[in-house]
């Protein structure tokens, strides 16, 4: 590991509010890509918002990932959410006139293995209907697609309407533009718990003081299962910890996205690439996780090659450590993580590098600017809950985005906000329903993720 290389991202900073309102319409507690997108479309309809974050815009999943906005090899389920997301980003772009790095640069996956092959096929056959745009394509294009790495590929698809956005930019440019539009941004500003009276939601006590709200939306990422349990509410979720990172700007060898069976290679704006060793995902033992092994062994099972496993600090500390039931009146678990940065594995940046160098002669001397951990929030079918909450009227959820929620977050906190005010869903909510998790219902396997 070079003595110069960072150990975190650089996420933008936005600019928040200093003093607590009373009383809002609707309080939304967390400050990701779904939290703020929830907070504008919310303000767009003339409520009066708060959006709480414990530490700032952006420092958990959504300024960590590596950006993709891809319809292509997506659950069927969430695919409407998905078609709707991408016009979303083109829109909140034009809309806010901030940049969040959004653009169309086109998804490229090639491969040498037919049962790989036959799975994208069989997901483009499905897709059909849904109009995303991709196509199978055979050796000879994958190889035009791959210049500098033309391998034997058996073939692989081309998704070219899919795209990225910049992790660092979008979350802290939507928040921006939603207080533009009037909501209140609360940084470090942890929620401890909701007021309840006679069974429904009127509020959030913060660590600043309490806010009433006629309706409270829940988009903690990884930390919603905690603080569900804290009111006796059910939530199975169960992260896994990933290492990326992003290089000093290079030569372009790709337009957009490009997924080898050796590594993922994705062009940012300013010339540099985020990369991901395809050996990646570390399963970390949990209270949390053991609570939920009956829900998430299928999953675990279908993919223990991907995923490596063992006890580290996440089994004390964290959002899957033992909590308790914690006092509203004293300092909670979500103060005590305003940012939760797992420590990235440095060990897998020398051995990407090389992997990526000796294909790509171009890019020979590539150095690794950054690298950072994240932290995946997944729930056993790795389909999200965007979901009112029968049992605790007034209370809502948008979590549990299974690895791939940056890319769906406009839709996400679009159809979060049609919940809370009960307007005409964007899409049939259906499948996103927080019931299914918990009523006994078979779980539907998880489609492609
Ligand atoms: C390495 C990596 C790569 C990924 N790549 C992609 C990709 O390419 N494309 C894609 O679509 N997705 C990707 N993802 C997944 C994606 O980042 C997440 O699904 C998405 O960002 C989730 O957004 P969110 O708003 O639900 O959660 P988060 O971004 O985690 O936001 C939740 C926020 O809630 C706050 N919070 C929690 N509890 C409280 C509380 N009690 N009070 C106040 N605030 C609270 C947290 O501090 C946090 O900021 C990746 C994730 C990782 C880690």
């Amino acid at each position: 590991m070079s003595a110069d290389m960072l150990l975190e991202p650089a996420i933008e900073t936005v600019t928040g509010d200093a003093s607590l309102p009373t009383r809002v319409d609707v309080a939304v507690i967390g400050g990701g890509i779904v939290g703020t997108a929830a907070a504008y479309y919310l303000a767009a309809r003339g409520l009066a918002v708060a959006l709480l974050e414990k530490g700032r815009v952006g420092g958990e999943q959504s300024g960590r990932n590596w950006g993709w906005c891809r319809q292509q090899n997506r659950d069927i389920r969430e695919l409407p959410l998905m078609v709707a997301s991408m016009r979303l980003w083109e829109e909140l772009g034009r809309e806010t006139g901030r940049d969040l790095g959004f653009e169309r640069s086109g998804l490229v996956y090639v491969t040498k293995d037919a049962k790989e092959l036959a799975t994208w096929e069989a997901w483009i056959a499905r897709a059909q209907s849904y109009q995303v745009g991709s196509r199978v394509i055979g050796p000879a294009e994958a190889r035009a697609l791959t210049p500098g790495n033309e391998q034997d590929w058996i073939g692989g698809v081309h998704s070219p309407r899919d795209g990225r956005a910049e992790p660092w930019l979008a979350a802290p440019a939507i928040a921006a533009a939603a207080r533009d539009r009037g909501v209140t941004l609360l940084q470090n500003c942890a929620v401890r718990g909701l007021d309840i009276t006679a069974g429904r939601v009127c509020g959030v006590v913060t660590e600043r003081g309490r806010i009433a709200a006629d309706a409270v939306l829940c988009a903690a990422g990884a930390w919603a299962s905690m603080f569900c349990r804290r009111h006796d509410l059910d939530l199975p979720q169960a992260g896994v910890r990933s290492t990326i990172f992003r290089t000093a700007p290079a030569a372009k060898v790709t337009p957009g996205g490009l997924v080898t069976p050796d590594f993922t290679l994705t062009r940012c704006p300013d010339g540099g690439y985020i990369v991901a060793a395809q050996d990646r995902g570390r399963l970390d033992i949990t209270p949390q996780g053991l609570r939920y092994t009956r829900q998430f062994w299928p999953m675990f099972r279908s993919r223990r090659n991907s995923l490596r496993m063992g006890i580290g600090r996440s089994f004390f500390s964290g959002p899957e450590a033992l909590a308790g039931r914690w006092s509203l009146d004293a300092a909670t678990p979500f103060e005590r993580h305003r940012e939760f940065a797992p420590p990235p594995d440095t060990a897998i940046v020398a051995p990407a590098l090389a992997r990526v160098t000796r294909t790509y002669t171009a890019l020979a001397g590539l150095r690794a600017a950054r690298v950072w951990g994240g932290w995946i929030d997944s729930t056993p079918d790795a389909v999200p809950v965007i979901s009112v909450v029968d049992r605790l009227p007034g209370f809502y959820l948008a979590t549990g985005f299974s690895g791939h929620g940056f890319g769906v977050g406009p839709g996400a906190g679009r159809l979060a906000a049609d919940l809370v005010t009960g307007d005409t869903p964007l899409v049939d909510p259906a499948p996103f329903r927080y019931a299914r998790l918990v009523d006994g219902s078979p779980l539907v396997p998880p489609g492609m993720m």
